[in-house]
C-alpha cells in the first residue's frame, strides 16, 4: 500500500504542475520546517532591466558598450539586461575575447586588448580596483534603492556603474504567506547585496536574509540550518543554486531555471506560479499521512 500511496501522490503532483522525481523526494518533503528561497529568478522575474547608468571616467554609452561586450559571454539575467540596454542605445559593441564567468560575482573579458571586469562591488574589491569617494557615493545611492549594482572596470580602473531593477513576481507575497500558514519558516538567500535582499524580504514578509552569498556559500547556509535541527527545502533556479538544491533535504527547481538547477532538484515546479511551492509541501504532507 505504501508504494501505491506514493504513486498516487506523484500522479496528483503531476496534475498540480509538480514533477516529483522519485519516492524519496516525496517522503523527504513531509518533515520540512524551513523553506529557503533564492531571490533572483525565483522570487523575482529574473528579467532585469538597466535603470541607471553612471559613467565615472567614460561616457555612459561607453560604459554600457564595454559592459555589454563582456556580458555576451555570460548567461546571467544581468547579462541579458545589459545587452538590451546597449541595443536600446543602438551601440556598436567591440569584439571581445577570453570570456570568463565568475559565478555569484560577475564576468570578465578582453576588449580592444584591455581586460574588462563587470560585476558586483565584492568582485571589484577582490581585483583591487580602487573605488573613489565619488564612485562610492553613487554606489551607496543605487544600493539604498535596493537596485542591483554592476560596476565596470577596465585595466583595473573603475569606469562606471549600472544599476538594475528586477520586478518581484506578482504572486510572491501570497506564496510566502501560504508557507507561513503551513507553519513553515522562510529564509531569503541571495548572491545580491544585503540591501537588495532586505528590500525584497521586507516586501514579502520573509523571516531572515542571507545576502552576498556565493554558490558554495548557499549550500553552507542550508547546512547551518540543518545543524540547528531544521529540515530544509530549498527553492532555486540558477546554476548558483545547484549545490544548495542538492544539499537541502528537499530541492525544488523552478522550471524556468537552468538545466543544472533542474538536475540537482528532487522536485521540479512545472507550474509558473509561486503558490506551487506551498502546494508541493502540502501534497507531500497529505500523501505521507495517507501512508501512515
Ligand atoms: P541570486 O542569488 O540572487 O540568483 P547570483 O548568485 O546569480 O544571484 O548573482 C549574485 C550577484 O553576482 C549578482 O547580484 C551580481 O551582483 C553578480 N553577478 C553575477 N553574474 C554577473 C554578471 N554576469 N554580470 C554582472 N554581475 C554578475
Ligand atoms: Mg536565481
Amino acid at each position: 500500500a505504501t508504494p501505491t500511496a506514493l504513486m498516487v501522490g506523484i500522479g496528483r503532483g503531476a496534475t498540480l504542475g509538480i514533477l516529483i522525481k522519485g519516492h524519496d523526494a516525496l517522503e523527504a518533503s513531509g518533515g520540512i520546517t524551513t523553506v529557503v528561497l533564492d531571490k533572483t529568478g525565483t522570487l523575482t522575474s529574473g528579467r532585469m532591466s538597466v535603470a541607471e547608468v553612471s559613467g565615472f571616467t567614460a561616457s555612459d554609452d561607453d560604459v554600457v558598450a564595454l559592459a555589454a561586450a563582456v556580458e555576451r559571454g555570460s548567461e546571467h539575467a544581468i547579462a541579458r539586461a545589459v545587452e538590451a540596454a546597449a541595443e536600446e542605445r543602438a551601440l556598436v559593441l567591440r569584439p571581445a575575447t577570453e570570456f570568463q564567468t565568475l559565478p555569484g560575482l560577475g564576468a570578465a573579458a578582453r576588449v580592444d586588448g584591455a581586460r574588462v571586469v563587470v560585476g558586483n562591488p565584492k568582485l571589484l574589491g577582490e581585483q583591487d580596483v580602487e573605488i573613489t569617494p565619488a564612485a562610492q557615493a553613487a554606489i551607496d545611492r543605487a544600493d539604498a534603492e535596493g537596485n542591483t549594482i554592476v560596476l565596470v572596470a577596465r585595466e583595473g580602473e573603475l569606469v562606471g556603474l549600472l544599476a538594475l531593477t528586477d520586478a518581484i513576481k506578482s504572486d510572491a507575497a501570497r506564496a510566502v504567506a501560504a508557507l507561513h500558514e503551513q507553519g513553515l519558516e522562510t529564509v531569503l538567500l541571495t548572491g545580491d547585496s544585503q540591501q537588495a535582499g532586505e528590500r525584497i524580504a521586507r516586501e514579502l514578509g520573509i523571516g531572515s536574509v542571507h545576502a552576498g552569498v556565493l554558490p558554495q556559500g548557499k549550500a553552507d547556509v542550508v547546512k547551518e540550518l540543518q545543524a540547528q535541527g531544521k529540515r530544509v527545502a530549498m527553492v532555486g533556479d540558477g546554476i548558483n543554486d545547484a549545490i544548495a538544491l542538492a544539499t537541502a533535504d528537499l530541492g525544488l527547481g523552478v522550471v524556468t531555471g537552468t538545466d543544472v538547477a533542474l538536475k540537482a532538484a528532487d522536485i521540479i515546479l512545472v507550474r509558473d506560479d509561486l503558490m506551487v511551492i506551498a502546494d508541493a509541501i502540502g501534497l507531500s504532507r497529505k500523501t505521507l499521512r495517507t501512508i501512515k
